[in-house]
């Protein structure tokens, strides 16, 4: 502890207002709210029905319950997530509105998520009868696979699930208020998988519509097919990345929502030769300055882009050097004098010059939705224009 007559003999720098705590001073993520309220008003002008609002993976990364909020004060009529457990995360935060959840375990807690008002996806036999024995009055939506071997019931196993529903119906066990299914292709504009795929969901509703099935809600397209493919539309459109400032077929048309800022936090001049980080794998080429942020890939830096990816600095570009770490990453400053406390632009929208998110992506060689659900929990959280 230092008493008051032992004055430092090393030179203290003045703190600035607030700068022990300010976010400036830390890692910090904002989500731009308004951002993903233009963004949801985009998606509601473009298609005749409904949008339902996909928040799983807490909406990308930018929290669950404020963008639920935000999207349904925007245009968006319902929410959709995978697990039970991130429904009952929205009715815990206290959003009430209509929500689906479509990936589920055959056990799981059917009869709290009918408790809560979650309406169920229905991939199987097995998983229908789970929920009309343990969850009498449950609200479902039949899910049919439309080319992607993935989730959703086989067509071959459609009509079986489809005359097995409408009997729990008839029963008062089930009330089916929906068919849900999902296209692989729906990126590439025109693909001819898409095609196959509204024609497979054409067929399922009218083999559910044969079978005595009256469900209000069809819906098929995801963001890619919304922006690109008006056939897929139905009732209701399923809409995750486009709120988030993703357009899948890469047209640029969603708002970017995301800042990632990081004070720097180290400084060293060094001479040519000098080699950086994990692996040695950059040798500064002449003298120049380093500068360090407290941000890695803990943090959600993709590793993958150690050597390639940039950061803005001062209103200019510079680059990441050596590997990025865990916690920390290096950049080369030139010798334009940077100073200590300097906030660095990880990625924001790129109106000031900064990388993007896409580009991120591209230096990583994923997709801009790996990026901002690979976003960790040590990174401060801030948002910006819109409510809570
Ligand atoms: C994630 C997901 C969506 C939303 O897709 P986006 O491309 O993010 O709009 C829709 N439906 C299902 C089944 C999903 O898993």
């Amino acid at each position: 502890m230092l008493a008051g007559d032992h004055a430092p003999f090393f030179p203290v720098p003045k703190a600035e207002k607030g700068s022990g705590t300010s976010l400036a001073s830390r890692p910090t993520l904002t989500v731009d709210l308004s951002a993903v309220g233009a963004n949801t008003r985009h998606l509601s002008r473009i298609t005749q029905g409904e949008v339902m609002a996909v928040v799983k993976a807490d909406a990308f990364g930018h929290g669950a319950a404020q963008v639920a909020r935000t999207a349904l004060a925007h245009g968006a009529t319902r929410l959709g997530v995978t697990s039970l457990a991130e429904a009952l995360a929205l009715r815990a935060e206290r959003v009430y509105a209509p929500v689906l959840s479509w990936l589920n375990p055959v056990d799981a807690d059917w009869a709290r998520a009918v408790r809560v008002g979650v309406e169920l996806a229905v991939p199987s036999l097995e998983h229908l009868a789970a929920i009309a024995t343990l969850a009498p009055g449950a609200t479902v939506h039949l899910h049919l696979d439309c080319g992607m071997a993935r989730d959703g019931a086989e067509p071959a196993l459609w009509p079986a699930l489809c005359a097995a529903a409408r009997r729990a119906e008839q029963l008062g066990l089930v009330r089916v208020a929906g068919l849900m299914g999902h296209l692989s292709c729906a990126d590439v504009p025109g693909d001819a998988s898409s095609t196959i795929g509204r024609a497979t969901f054409d067929w399922g509703v009218r083999v559910a519509r044969d079978a005595g099935l009256d469900p209000a809600h069809r819906h098929l397209a995801a963001t890619a097919a919304t922006l690109n493919d008006p056939l897929s539309h139905h009732t209701t459109v399923r809409v995750g990345a486009g709120l988030f400032g993703i357009d899948p077929s890469g047209a640029g048309r969603m708002r970017p929502t995301l800042t990632l800022t990081a004070p720097l936090i180290g400084l060293r001049r060094v001479g040519a030769g000098t080699a950086v980080g994990y692996g040695q794998t950059w040798t500064a080429p002449t003298t120049t300055q380093l500068g360090l942020i407290g941000v890695g890939y803990a943090d959600g830096l993709p590793r993958s882009a150690s050597n390639r990816a940039q950061v803005l600095v001062r209103g200019v570009r510079r680059p990441l050097v050596g590997k990025i770490s865990m916690d920390m990453a290096v950049i080369d400053l030139g010798e334009e004098g940077a100073r200590m406390g300097d906030v660095v632009t990880v990625f924001g929208p790129g109106a000031a010059g900064e990388p993007t998110v896409a580009e991120w992506a591209s230096w990583a060689g994923t997709i801009e939705h790996e990026i901002m659900t690979g976003l960790g929990p040590r990174l401060a959280r801030a948002r910006s224009g819109g409510r809570s």
